[in-house]
């Protein structure tokens, strides 16, 4: 059985609902950073008994090279905006992450893609959902956010805009894994679910913040269900004044708590530190209400957190401190 199916049986056995309150990684309050950036793949019940260090390592190999990608473009000077669109358009191409190429499915058997992303220097933003044949979900949403003076593109809509500037389109079947076939299935009798959805939150050298998200939502899915993840405020937020988030998760519980925008909140009205903030929502405000998931953050001077309540979440971090993360389980 080679390590993708291996992963799959694995992922698709233990990922759901159960909430267990595991993990936040902080990088230290560091107002010298002249960048930062921090990466998702998505969390869930993902526990060393039920992954192995091989199969854990194909994941971290996938957010090496993401981390990767924008470490470099950040030296070079690229926008945050930028970086974080080239980033998940790198993790959408990627078939082991719910985005892009590699998302779950629907009930009925197809996909829809929804992305978002945010710019915290003006709040400006853009999101996309229901895509059904946009290669990039994340290009489709940058374009909205940088061409159009709208926010949010829905189905046929989203996909004639996307064309009209040009982005890839391809059939829906490109989309389409094995293990998006074999979850759908297990979940239209079991009930089970799987995360991946994929997101970044950047500090650039000019020290604006931005944030996106990148999903093809949760599996078996009904037709025409939005998620967190292309909703601003819910699974995506940036603002300069306070910090960048992209969540990922069980997505009606992380609309209900405006979690992206609920952490950025704590910290302008009520003064706390992103890492506080960002506890104190997923831990405690999320967990109470049965929401299961995780974010990624990055504030104004440059300290990122990652935090979930659920067994482990695919995450990486790094800044130009020469701090960085890369790991998988809950207890790293
Ligand atoms: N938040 C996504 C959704 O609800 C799923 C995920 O993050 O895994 O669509």
């Amino acid at each position: 059985m080679n390590v993708y199916v291996k992963i799959t049986l694995a992922m698709v056995a233990a990922w759901g609902y159960g909430c267990t309150p595991q993990s936040t990684n902080e990088q230290p309050m560091n107002p010298t950073v002249e960048w930062a950036i921090a990466v998702h793949g998505g969390a869930g019940s993902i526990s060393r008994s039920l992954m192995t260090d091989e199969q854990a390592a194909v994941y971290r190999s996938s957010l090496e090279g993401a981390l990767m990608k924008g470490e470099s473009m950040l030296m070079n000077n690229r926008s945050a905006v930028e970086v974080v669109t080239e980033v998940i358009a790198l993790l959408e191409d990627d078939s082991l992450f719910n985005a892009g190429k590699g998302s779950v499915m629907t009930a009925s058997g197809i996909h829809e893609l929804d992305a978002s992303i945010m710019s915290g220097h003006d709040r400006n933003a853009g999101a996309v959902t229901g895509l059904t044949s946009v290669r990039n979900p994340i290009r489709a949403a940058q374009l909205v956010m940088q061409e159009s003076p709208h926010v949010f593109f829905s189905g046929a809509g989203a996909a004639s805009f996307a064309a009209e500037y040009g982005l890839e389109h391809v059939d829906n079947a490109y989309f389409t894994t094995q293990k998006a076939k074999n979850a759908l299935e297990r979940s239209l009798n079991e009930s089970v679910n799987k995360f991946g959805t994929v997101g970044c939150v950047v500090y650039d050298k000019t020290g604006n913040l931005a944030a996106g998200t990148s999903t093809g939502g949760m599996t078996a899915k009904r037709h025409g269900r939005i998620g967190d993840s292309p909703i601003i405020g819910a699974g995506t937020w940036a603002d300069n004044a306070t910090c960048a988030v992209s969540c990922t998760g069980h997505g009606e519980y992380f609309i209900r708590a405006g979690v992206a925008h609920e952490i950025a909140a704590r910290m302008k009205h009520g003064n706390e530190r992103l890492a506080e903030a960002a506890r104190a929502v997923v831990m405690d405000e999320l967990a109470q209400m049965g929401g299961t998931g995780g974010i990624i953050a990055v504030d104004a001077l440059g300290n990122t957190a990652m935090v979930f309540n659920t067994g482990g979440m695919f995450r990486a971090s790094a800044n130009s401190a020469g701090e960085r993360i890369v790991a998988v389980f809950g207890d790293e």
